[in-house]
């Protein structure tokens, strides 16, 4: 008989190759059907280019811009008794497309947090011909950090701050919905999730592209966020994970006082929350996000992590207006849609009317369980 597929804590039993490449290759059609980004980059480094928004950003800026790209992931390769990570498949993928296309691109398996991957990616623009990168986004999502300078290795948590948090939860996987109890996080704890998912990693990595020049003139750099709305803030914007937000906005003005010599410029693009192996693993969250795909779905504003990032690109970051639209405090915001007043109205009637009986009669339960078991390459026949 045939074991059933299951994903626990982000990893599943199973892993179809093929069904990744199709998920790649889908994503570079859409955008090949796309208008082509005019100015755009030339030469993109993405951290974290194996999954989820950096996949995104790296088939719109290789298929879109034609630039060339170099992407950093940790990812395990497969091996004679066991598949890889479904972002090794992504990154062969994309890889042997940009290949067919006369695309160049170079994809390193590495720690992004590590000295040793930064010295990776600095000997391989020197001897590869790519030039200076005229645009770096950093899109890791990461459970633990091992910080270079002291050898101590921080883990991040998922819980509130302040105040103990009571709750549903809903298991994108199965679709059963079960009740949680998170006690606050202790001051080492928000200190650790801020070390991990802050921004000292990621200005880490600008000063060494700047001091080993391989930062273009008027070169960019992007850095991605989440707010919400307040059904999800006790689990995320304040707590653990919002704290370490807050780093990441406060570290972009940091890094733009040390670019001004480059006459660069460092974002943080406050994104929309969708499915993907990262967010999957943040109780609360994904009850909301089922609730949210229903609304977005029949307001047909529901946008996949390439689509954001093909509003970012064209929309946003190379638009052709010398000023990027941004809030007060200096965000690009693509959670706009999610964010509408009567998304957020429709969305919040959902999740207070929601029990374990009416999941699938209220949510995109199906849907985003679909894309979960996706991000795997395993369709719903895979699983039958
Ligand atoms: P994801 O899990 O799909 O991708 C994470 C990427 O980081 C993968 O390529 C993975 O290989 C890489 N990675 C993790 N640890 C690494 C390490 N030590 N070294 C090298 N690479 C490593 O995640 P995602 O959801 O696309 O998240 C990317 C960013 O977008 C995060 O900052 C996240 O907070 C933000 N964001 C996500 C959402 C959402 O709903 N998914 C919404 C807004 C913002």
């Amino acid at each position: 008989m045939k074991k059933p597929i299951r994903i626990v804590n982000g990893v599943c039993s199973s892993v179809n190759p093929a069904g990744c490449f199709d998920n790649v290759c889908r994503w570079i059609e859409a955008e090949k059907k796309s208008p082509r980004i005019e100015n755009g980059p030339r030469s993109v480094l993405i951290l974290g280019c194996s999954g989820g928004y950096g996949l995104a950003a790296r088939i719109a800026t290789a298929f879109g811009a034609g630039a060339r790209t170099l992407g950093v992931s940790y990812e395990r390769p497969p091996t004679v008794r066991k598949h890889g990570s479904p972002g090794w498949y992504n990154n062969q993928a994309f890889d042997m497309a940009s290949a067919e296309a006369g695309l160049f691109s170079e994809t390193l398996l590495g720690d992004a947090f590590s000295n040793a991957t930064r010295e990776a990616v600095i000997d391989r623009v020197k001897r590869n011909g790519m030039g200076a990168f005229d645009l770096v986004v950093y899109s890791l999502a990461s459970p633990a950090r091992l910080d270079p300078s002291t050898g101590e290795i921080y883990r991040s948590v998922i819980k509130p701050v302040g105040e103990k948090l009571v709750g549903s939860t809903l298991d994108v996987a199965t679709g059963n919905i079960t009740e949680i109890s998170l006690e606050p996080a202790t001051a080492e704890e928000i200190a650790a999730t801020v070390k991990v998912m802050g921004g000292e990693d990621w200005k880490l990595w600008i000063e060494a592209l700047q001091a080993a020049d391989i930062l273009a003139n008027n070169f960019k750099t992007i850095a991605l966020s989440y707010i919400g709305p307040d059904a999800t803030h006790a689990i995320y914007r304040s707590g653990t994970l919002g704290k370490a937000k807050e780093h990441l906005e406060a570290t972009a003005f940091e890094i733009n006082e040390l670019i001004a010599r480059n006459q660069g410029r460092a974002y943080v693009s406050v994104n929309r929350a969708l499915v993907t192996r990262a967010s999957v693993m943040i109780p609360i969250m994904s009850a909301y996000l089922c609730a949210l795909n229903k609304v977005l779905k029949a307001k047909g504003l529901n946008e996949n992590c390439h689509q954001q990032m093909s509003r970012l690109l064209r929309e946003r970051l190379y638009n052709n207006d010398s000023q990027v639209a941004t809030d007060n405090q200096g965000r690009i915001r693509l959670d706009d849609w999610e964010m509408r007043e009567d998304v957020q109205r429709e969305t919040a009637e959902i999740l207070e009317r929601l029990t374990p009986d009416n999941v699938r009669e209220l949510t995109d339960w199906e849907g985003c369980c679909d894309e979960l078991f996706g991000l795997f390459g395993l369709s719903p026949e895979d699983r039958a």
